[in-house]
């Protein structure tokens, strides 16, 4: 069942203009200024759609704080130093990282703290939770200031529009949002096979996937790798995308939507679902690469929060906790250590610069993992 009143604007925008890619209907049903999801809604916690790593336990921001810290001093402690979370969501993050990187007072000291968000609620409470700290807002990575930049994301590619491309018998063909049968409703559908929609396909997938296989290609993740990829060729700096995903690429699909932790259907109620799809890290690793920057990983979020000494900065936190501080904090991070929970379908990607060595937590030999 297709309703609400989104719903009924992009089936107006169809009946007008003709179907819709899935990327177009996902920036519609997350990004429509007065009725999108990001717009209206408050997304992440116990109370909203979704609960994210940072929500969980404070140490993985704070373990994200050390892995900048430590970047900062391999690129030259450049001061200043633009420091930029994108999609910052409630800001705990971000507050998290910032406590851990003041152990380092220059690196606090230098840094500039820019928030990549579109939401204008999520920036009213990331406001408020960094008052101190006089963020500034941007709403697009592409207006990231010049000069060193170190950035951290968690949860943000997975949020950004995909397309969907399907194996016919000759050749792929997208698949579009079109109205259904009653012409009242939002339904899939397969437009034509073409040769050139093949060139879309990654390489290993465009001859072995069967007929009706389905590949999701992420064009707004290409341009945040390249624009990733182009600075950091071009000014010293480092960043990390935690996400869950797949390498090398793989069939799909995997778009979803999530309402108040159940799984409920992606066309169902557009602007009050919150919509996400499993990040393609070998198509982002290799735009990030074409457009000049190394790329590392991805490494399994457990193994890299590992290689960060989470055992180390657990017990510190503990051995100052209350018992049930401490219970709260042991649950917390086995949550996102454990490879049958988070640890595994999670994922770190690093991007640096050309000519430095692997970053923190990407410089374990495959054996130790
Ligand atoms: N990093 C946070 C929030 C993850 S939810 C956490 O781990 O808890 C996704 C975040 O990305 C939200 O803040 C959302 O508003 C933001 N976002 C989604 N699409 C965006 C886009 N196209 N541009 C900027 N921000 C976006």
């Amino acid at each position: 069942m297709t309703g609400g009143a989104l719903a009924d604007k992009i089936i107006r925008r169809i009946r007008a203009e003709g179907p819709l890619s899935v990327a177009a209907f996902m920036a519609m049903a997350l990004h429509d200024p007065a009725l999108g999801y990001y717009a209206r809604c408050r997304p992440i916690g116990a109370a909203g759609d979704f609960v994210t790593a940072p929500e969980i336990s404070q140490v993985f921001g704070e373990l994200l704080g050390v892995w900048c810290a430590l970047m900062w001093e391999r690129i030259g402690r450049p001061d200043p130093v633009v420091l930029a979370e994108l999609g910052p969501g409630s800001g705990v993050l971000a507050a998290d990282l910032l406590r851990a990187a003041a152990a380092l007072p220059e690196f606090r000291r230098a840094l500039r703290l820019h928030l990549v968000e579109a939401s204008p609620l999520l920036r009213a409470e990331q406001q408020r939770r960094l008052e101190a700290v006089d963020p500034v807002w941007l709403a697009r990575v592409e207006d990231l200031p010049a000069g060193p930049l170190i950035v951290v994301a968690n949860e943000f590619l997975d949020a950004l529009p995909i397309r969907q491309l399907v194996r016919g018998p000759r050749h792929w063909a997208e698949r579009r949002v079109v109205l259904g049968p009653e012409d009242d409703r939002l339904a899939f559908a397969d437009g034509a096979e073409s040769p050139v929609i093949d060139l879309l396909i990654p390489e290993p997938l465009r001859q072995t996937a069967p007929p009706g296989a389905v590949v999701e290609i992420c064009p707004a993740a290409l341009a945040v790798a390249a624009t990733l990829g182009a600075r950091l060729q071009r000014w010293p700096g480092a960043a990390l995308l935690v996400d869950y995903g797949y390498f090398p690429s793989a069939l799909g699909p995997s778009l979803r939507g999530l309402r108040h932790h159940q799984p409920v259907d992606v066309l169902e109620s557009p602007g009050t679902t919150d919509l996400s799809t499993d990040v393609d890290f070998a198509a982002f690793a290799q735009g990030a690469r074409a457009a000049g920057a190394e790329a590392w990983g991805p490494v399994p979020q457990g193994d890299f929060l590992r290689g960060l000494g989470v055992s180390a900065r657990l017990a510190a936190l503990a051995a100052r906790a209350t018992p049930a501080a401490r219970h709260r904090l042991e649950s917390g991070v086995e949550r996102l250590l454990d490879p049958t929970q988070m640890g595994n379908l999670f994922k770190a990607i690093a991007l640096t610069s050309p000519g430095l060595a692997a970053p923190p937590g990407f410089d374990l030999p495959d054996r130790e993992r």
